[in-house]
């Protein structure tokens, strides 16, 4: 009898785990759960007062209501401003791609307006960063792209997207830059307006990564030099330590393919940088991401019954460069 009650409730268990799933409330915050939650009404020095979470958002609205309005689905963007949570959230409901994003993460003390702005993006690259995605036993690809995947989407492509060149010089006057980022940045850009972008997005990053630091109580701040050296050994989904995603963040900036190239869902290479094509600035940190292995050699063509006798090889194989018609040749 207690075996049968053991099984029911195994058997319970795996239905609400499975309902679960279904609802599309995979609801991948962007911090780690965390108990933090400042109030409407606490004072704190630094981040961001209600008219700029406004503007935030409105922007990110304009930006991607009619690209995701195009596609067939309704960007939602919930402005729970009283809400004292320091997070942020993505969810999907039939056509809504939907964000969750809380005052309290814009009270923060380290959030920066481009801070919370790359936070926006983050939540929105769940929605659009394509592969890889979150994968589990039961489901073996979600709606929602990974953390790592959504932290290089953010300045690989949303954080360039919603601010334009005069945005970003207006910026730069005010701003400063760290010196790694402007050498990299500049060696990878050649046009003035992308460098500065560049920048822009990277110094968005140190932001959060300084606040992922105080939340998770780090000992070292994350730096732009002194990238994880840790290698995972398959894609990790989850969200990645704090330099891995300052490093994440980075790359994305400094990836210079078109932002205009949309991710796929199927294919990772698509749109971004990658080590199989050359790249060594600008691809996914394998702090979280393990590059799927090269594809297997083509099988080599059944040799031309002649080939395999002759004693010639070397021979004929130049010949074909200059003249194909060599290869020609009955296969069996
Ligand atoms: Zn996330």
């Amino acid at each position: 009898m207690n075996k049968l009650f053991a099984l029911l409730g195994l058997l319970s268990a795996f239905v609400a785990f499975t309902f679960t799933d279904h609802n599309h409330e995979l609801c991948q915050g962007f911090l780690p759960e965390n108990d933090l939650y400042i109030s409407e009404f606490q004072l704190t020095a630094g981040g961001l007062d209600q008219d700029e979470f406004d503007d935030v958002l409105d922007l990110v609205q304009d930006v991607y209501g009619p690209e995701i309005a195009a596609d067939g689905d309704t960007l939602v963007i919930n402005r729970r401003w009283s809400d004292g949570v320091v997070n942020a959230s993505a969810i999907r409901r039939g056509t809504q791609v939907i964000i969750n994003m809380y005052g309290g993460l814009a009270r923060h003390p380290e959030v920066t307006r481009d801070g919370f702005t790359l936070v926006a993006c983050h939540e929105l690259g769940h929605h659009l960063a394509g592969a890889p995605k979150i994968s589990s036993t039961w489901q073996p690809s979600s709606w929602a792209s990974n953390e790592g995947q959504s932290d290089y989407y953010a300045t690989l492509k949303c954080f360039r997207k919603l601010f334009d060149a005069a945005d970003n010089t207006e910026w730069l006057a005010k701003n400063d830059v760290d010196s790694t980022v402007e050498f990299e940045c500049d060696l990878q850009w050649q046009d003035r307006d992308d460098q500065v972008a560049c920048y822009r997005g990277a110094m968005a990053a140190l932001s959060v990564g300084k606040m992922f630091q105080k939340l998770r109580g780090d000992r070292n701040p994350p730096e732009y030099n002194t990238p994880d050296t840790i290698q995972v050994s398959s894609t990790d989904d989850r969200h990645p330590d704090t330099q891995c995603r300052l490093d994440s963040y980075y790359q994305g900036a400094l990836c210079t393919q078109d932002v205009g190239v949309e991710l796929s869902d199927s294919d990772y290479s698509e749109g971004t940088c990658t080590r199989a094509d050359g790249h060594v600035r600008g691809v996914r940190p394998l702090c979280w991401f393990k590059p799927p292995e090269a594809k297997d050699k083509e099988e080599e063509p059944r040799k031309p019954w002649w080939k395999r006798w002759w004693p010639f090889q070397d021979q004929i194989v130049i010949n074909a460069e200059i003249n194909p018609q060599v290869e020609d040749g009955p296969y069996w």
